[in-house]
């Protein structure tokens, strides 16, 4: 009765929830094991095979476009169930609000006069500063107007979380390739503040024109600003300058030029993500290879639309030094699209202090597309600041910036990729950095242009650019404790172990004094480490600078083609790399997949004397110097293994006296005993080797030799039962096994029960 009363009403419905929720559990944990009983069972031959294609993926990975699979951005853009891209503009309530700003902002631009230094029409200097797209010359000297942003006013957060992709991750690179939260920021000002230094230029460049300043007070309180720059870690003298200049300082200028009002409405504008239409699919596709990425919707995007002011807020009210060296834009492309080929350059002539500017160099890499030969030649003749130079045969890339850097006037060279999208205020932070010490060498924000619709991406803070073994670029975020121990700011300089590669400003001068690139690299590739290492080595630093922002467009696969086979031209740059400049860590360049290299025969690296004898004579620091000092967080063991060499059958340890092996009882203050498992997967006592003996199922102490693939043994390369076997490389299925009498080795076919064929060194450092 007791029971039946609870069963009442409400009770009653509680109670059906009560039994439906165990049965439920019931459920769930029944379905739980049978998933585990099926991950156990299939777990050890998924990680078999996993271990075997790790070091296959590992290079393929150092092959793979170097900029695009690790960026923090990017591949948010491609995860599944996260159709939105973090950041994107148009996207949800905050992405309105952003684009209803921009719209505002873009009025009060126009409407505005007294907030903006206006190019009357048909000013000369619309000609002078080379700011203005014409194509059009009816067009051209209707409405020029110079859209001066400085200082930010409003500012919004959008934060999306996002996960990262499970299958694209390849160990050791996992933990640092993070996919976190995205906090996208769009500044957008309308205030107007001139410095008199800055009005001076202006008045200079565009001599003859009307130019109005409304706000005395602002250009009052900036004369008060003492030479002073918002990097507390410097000093306001130039290092490494033989003149120590006196300057003043002005708010760093955020220019954007157009030749008329922007359009709102247009494709893409704002940077917003723009929409292909269904029946246009065919369309996209077709086109996609031009360039692996959207070139047809790219074709509908102005070529000068706005992106949004993607900088930390307090970016937009740094003092900049008022003598600035001047720079050359070098921009090497081989069939680049049409369309981003222009937007690159229209957004450093559009958002560039003219004075700073002082040419932008298109190296033309023997492109086989028509539109760029006489097509592009007469769209630049209308900038006089443009120059192009065509080189007779492919050069690659390396070259091809060389080439250019050779005939560039500025003291500053700034190389940019051919697809990519200049922020507002993106070069006065660069060339600040150079100003204030020439052996800096500033890289912007690289920031993602979606392949897919061209949308504008942000990133997250606190990247750097880092390498993994065999020399992978990637990205990962500084340190937190670091951040915290250094009370980081977001707008401060970050140091970069290595840069990305295709976006960075240095000192002319230094640039050659350093050697420039290993002219022997070939095509793509490598070049992004060589650099790094070598500034970092000898005497430079490399920084990325969050208040100097750039769009690259990211994509799959390099859509040119490689004179000679990708892998092996690519091989073969990072292979030079690591003879140059990694000492005794090349081992772990060769070891991580690369051991094939080694032989002379496979692969001919070409000659490294130059290049050797460069490092001798600027006096570069050693590797290890650079990984203690500038990436000290890098896990980099020289030997993968070291200490005794335990049988588990015999329990005891190898020996090796007077060049022949016996066991010993385990004694580790003995030398004999000691054995290092190379990266070279050898068995290594100083100098000998352990070698099989094919014919005579024994074996030989060879003196090393990385390049002899007969003295490489597998062991503790995957989670098998045979891991702790020494296995042969050049014969799989037999194992070294250890025995007390006669020759303390024997060469027998792998037995995974057999605990003589079982060994264990002291200490393992990697796997
Ligand atoms: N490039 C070149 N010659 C080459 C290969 C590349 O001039 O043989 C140019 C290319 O057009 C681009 C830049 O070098 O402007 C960097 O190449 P890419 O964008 O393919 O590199 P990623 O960004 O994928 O690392
Ligand atoms: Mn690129």
């Amino acid at each position: 009765m007791k029971v039946r009363k609870y069963l009442r009403g409400s009770g009653r419905v509680l109670a059906f929830v009560f039994v439906a929720s165990i049965i439920w559990l019931l459920f769930d944990m029944a379905a739980l094991r049978i998933s585990l009983s099926d991950v156990s069972g299939q777990q050890l031959k998924e990680r078999l095979i996993r271990e075997r294609e790790f070091y296959k993926k590992q290079s393929m990975q150092a092959l793979h476009p170097r900029r695009s699979f690790t960026h923090p951005a990017r591949r948010a853009a491609d995860l599944p169930g996260h159709q939105k891209a973090p950041g994107r503009l148009n996207d949800g309530d905050e992405g309105q609000r952003v684009k209803d700003e921009l719209r505002k902002s873009l009025h009060l631009a126009k409407s505005n006069h007294s907030k903006f230094v206006d190019l009357k029409p048909g000013d000369a200097a619309a000609h002078e500063n080379d700011n203005a797209p014409k194509q059009n010359s009816s067009v051209k000297k209707e409405a020029v107007n110079l859209y001066i942003y400085t200082g930010g006013t409003t500012a919004q957060k959008a934060v999306h979380k996002v996960d990262s992709k499970p299958n694209e991750k390849v160990k050791g690179v996992e933990d640092e390739i993070l996919l976190k939260s995205t906090e996208s920021r769009l500044t957008q000002t309308t205030t107007h503040r001139l410095p008199n230094q800055d009005v001076k230029v202006v008045n200079e460049k565009v001599a003859g024109m009307q130019v109005k300043v409304t706000d005395k007070n602002v250009l009052g309180a900036n004369k008060q600003l003492k030479p002073a720059v918002n990097h507390p870690a410097e000093g306001n003298a130039r290092v490494g300058t033989l003149a120590v200049k006196k300057s003043g300082v002005h708010t760093v200028l955020s220019l954007d030029v157009t030749n008329s009002p922007r359009d709102p409405k247009a494709v893409g504008q704002f940077g917003q993500a723009a929409v292909v239409a269904v029946h246009e699919n065919s369309e996209v596709e077709k086109r996609w290879n031009e360039g692996h990425f959207n070139v047809y919707l790219s074709e509908k995007i102005p070529v000068d639309r706005a992106i949004p002011d993607t900088r930390p807020r307090k970016c937009a009210q740094s003092l900049i030094h008022d003598d600035l060296p001047s720079t050359s834009v070098i921009f090497c492309f081989v069939d680049e699209v049409w369309s981003t080929l222009l937007r690159s350059v229209h957004s450093v002539l559009n958002r560039s202090p003219p004075n700073l500017l002082k040419e932008i160099i298109l190296v033309d890499d023997f492109s086989t597309k028509d539109y760029l030969k006489k097509q592009l030649d007469d769209y630049m003749s209308q900038f006089p600041k443009v120059r192009i130079i065509r080189l007779k045969e492919r050069q690659g890339l390396i070259r091809a910036r060389l080439a250019g850097a050779a005939v560039a006037k500025g003291e500053v060279l700034t190389f940019l990729d051919s697809h990519v999208e200049c922020n507002v205020g993106w070069l006065e932070p660069l060339l600040e950095r150079v100003y204030l010490d020439r052996k800096k060498v500033p890289c912007p924000v690289i920031e993602v242009i979606s392949d897919k619709d061209l949308s504008y991406m942000l990133v997250d803070n606190f990247q750097r650019g880092i390498f993994k073994w065999p020399l992978v670029f990637g990205w990962s975020p500084v340190p937190a404790d670091y951040i915290k121990k250094n009370n980081m700011k977001d707008t401060d300089p970050i140091k970069c172990p290595v840069m990305a590669g295709g976006l960075f400003s240095i000192d002319k001068k230094y640039f050659f004094e350093l050697g420039s690139y290993d002219p022997g690299l070939d095509v793509w590739g490598g070049e992004n480490m060589e650099i790094s290492f070598k500034i970092w080595m000898c005497g430079g630093e490399i920084e990325i600078i969050p208040c100097s922002r750039v769009g690259h467009i990211f994509r799959g696969q390099n859509p040119y083609k490689f004179p000679k086979n990708r892998q092996k031209t690519v091989e073969r740059n990072l292979a030079r790399v690591a003879e140059v400049w990694l000492d005794e860590y090349k081992d772990l360049f060769y070891g991580h997949g690369y051991t094939h290299l080694l032989n002379k025969k496979v692969i001919d690296i070409g000659n490294l004397t130059e290049q050797i004898e460069l490092r001798k004579h600027l006096k570069c620091q050693s590797f290890r110097w650079y990984l203690d000092n500038v990436y000290p967080d890098m896990n980099a063991p020289l030997v993968k293994a070291d200490g005794l060499v335990y049988n588990r059958g015999l329990r005891k340890c190898l020996a090796l006296q007077r060049d022949s092996l016996s066991f010993e009882t385990c004694d580790l203050s003995k030398q004999s005993q000691h054995f290092n498992y190379t990266w070279m997967r050898n068995i290594r006592h100083r100098e000998l080797c352990i070698a099989p003996q094919v014919q005579s199922n024994s074996f030989a102490l060879q003196l090393c030799d990385s390049a002899k693939n007969e003295q490489r043994w597998l062991h503790k390369s995957s989670i098998s039962p045979m891991a702790e076997h020494f296995s042969t490389e050049i014969l799989r299925g037999m194992c070294l096994e250890g025995k007390l009498e006669g020759q303390a080795l024997q060469l027998r076919a792998c037995d995974s029960n057999n605990l003589f064929q079982k060994w264990q060194f002291t200490h393992y450092y990697a796997q």
